[in-house]
């Protein structure tokens, strides 16, 4: 198969890297559907070779600044990530295919370069489910055993999963090329940028093109934070090195899913100040936004004052921009047009009522769905919860009903990957390797719009204690 490394010329960006000979890797998890979406050859020993980087293994590794918990870091890169390179696909994209924990590299810092099963099938279930939510994300091609034991909580056995993603240019990417100063090497990565993932904007020239590029990167951004609240996703470690230009979700390390609503809800155990809770996630996305205004300055022609004014301008428009596009998700969960009287009204009266009885995020909505739909009865905790305010929001409803009901199918899972679900899984894995739950659960997650009978076991959220003290890591 033929790669090519896109990052080759862009300033010390891109870095030779070997690929860890494991003795003895054996190919776990295979993405049938996404290897042939890449036109990649399902053969045996081929898919097997890839997966665990033997076939590729004169790699790359990618330098990266970022802010972590918004203390800046100069240097993080990929300490235990290769980039085997980019494949074009039969559309002509580009997708990277990138190693992960596949073993030491110049950016190792104090790590092993090394990844434990637990979070690679974590990658793989929790990548497929947003892909399958419509949800943009880096995916996973595979998950490979490789034979060795690293060292966390206990011992566990090694992993290396093969991620794609439309590209690994981070906001922490900018920030390198900035902090080195490297005027050259940001214009390079700004037209690569350009040219993956804003193609639209190739036509303009000079600081327009700067800016539009600014605008566009703080849009997807804004489309992607949308659709994590509407799914009930907290990524939780938004630092700037996880946050793509090109909006995709990457870094499922300390993510978890809402079961009870509440906007302040964290799961990692290393957020202790809730920096990166359920409702925070909007503002982190705007202060990584400010980032990497920041380190596209030094390219505009115009004089340094001028084109902070010019960047705080477009970062300015980011409150409203989210709030209307965050208004106009709430309108589709409940089935409502902007012309209906109450809608925002309704909007906020069911989220205090969420947020104050903490009911369970995706089941009141797929419920109000149903209900919508097919007239199924509520759960009896639900009528009294709402009490008049489902007849006040049937009212408008009821005018418009096929479209409402449309519209809500399209944005209300009935399932997601539950936290207690995965760590079923991932506890199997980490015990014995496989796990029979694997195959129901990735059924079920990918098709989530429509829960078939035999998977309604998985819309049963944790008991409320098992939930309060879950926790997630890095
Ligand atoms: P993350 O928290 O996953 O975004 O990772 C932050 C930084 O830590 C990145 O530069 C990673 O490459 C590095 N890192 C995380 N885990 C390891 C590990 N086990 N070995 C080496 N580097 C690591
Ligand atoms: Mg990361
Ligand atoms: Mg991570």
């Amino acid at each position: 198969m033929k790669l090519n490394n896109p990052y080759a010329h862009i300033g010390a960006l891109s870095h030779s890297a070997k690929v860890r000979q494991f003795s003895q890797p054996q190919l776990l998890l295979w993405n049938s559907a996404l290897a042939k979406t890449l036109g990649l050859n399902e053969d045996e020993t081929t898919k097997a070779q890839l997966a665990s980087g033997q076939s590729h293994s004169d790699a790359y590794a990618l330098a990266y600044a970022g802010h972590q918990f918004g203390n800046y870091v100069p240097l993080l890169g990929d300490g235990r990530a290769h980039l085997l390179g980019a494949v074009t696909d039969s559309q002509g994209l580009s997708w990277d295919l990138q190693l992960k924990g596949s073993g030491a590299t110049q950016f190792t810092r104090g790590g092993d370069g090394l990844c434990g099963i637990g979070p690679a099938v974590r990658e793989f279930i929790m990548s497929e489910a947003l892909a399958a939510l419509k949800v943009p994300t880096t995916r996973c091609l595979s998950v490979t055993l490789s034979g060795e034991t690293v060292m966390r909580q206990q011992p566990s056995a090694g992993a290396i999963v093969t991620r794609v993603a439309s590209s690994h240019i981070r906001v922490g990417s900018f920030q390198f090329l900035a902090a080195q100063q490297d005027e050259q090497g940001l214009a390079q990565l700004v037209e690569l940028t350009i040219k993956r993932h804003y193609p639209e904007l190739a036509e303009l020239n000079g600081d327009e093109r700067l800016l539009a590029l600014f605008g566009a990167v703080m849009d997807k951004q804004i489309e992607l934070i949308v659709h994590w609240l509407r799914i009930g996703f907290i990524h939780g470690v938004m630092n700037t090195d996880n946050t793509l230009v090109s909006g995709e979700t990457i870094d499922y390390g300390p993510c978890a899913m809402l079961n009870g609503f509440d906007f302040g809800r964290v799961f990692s155990s290393i957020d202790r100040t809730g920096r990166y809770a359920f409702g925070n996630q909007p503002q982190i996305a705007s202060w990584n936004l400010a980032r990497f205004a920041e380190t596209l300055i030094d390219l505009f022609s115009l004089e340094r004052d001028q084109a902070v004014a010019e960047l705080t301008q477009v970062l300015g428009t980011f409150g409203d921009k989210f709030n209307a596009a965050l208004k106009a998700m709430w309108l589709q969960k409940l089935g409502l047009l902007p012309e209906d009287g109450d809608a925002e009204a309704l909007v906020d009266e069911l989220l205090g009522m969420m947020q104050k009885q903490q009911l369970d995020y995706t089941n009141t909505f797929a419920a109000l769905t149903d209900y919508s739909q097919q007239g199924t009865e509520l759960p009896d905790h639900l009528v009294s919860a709402l009490g008049d305010w489902l007849a006040r929001w049937q009212a408008p409803v009821a005018g418009h009903k096929e479209q409402s009901v449309a519209l809500m199918i399209a944005a209300n899972p009935q399932v997601i990957p539950r936290n207690h679900r995965v760590e079923e899984v991932i506890a199997d894995f980490e015990r014995q390797g496989h796990s029979d739950k694997l195959a129901p659960l990735l059924a079920a997650i990918r098709n989530p719009y429509h829960l078939a009978p035999e998977h309604a076991y998985l819309q049963q959220p944790p008991e409320q204690g098992e939930d309060d003290s879950y926790q997630t890591f890095c």
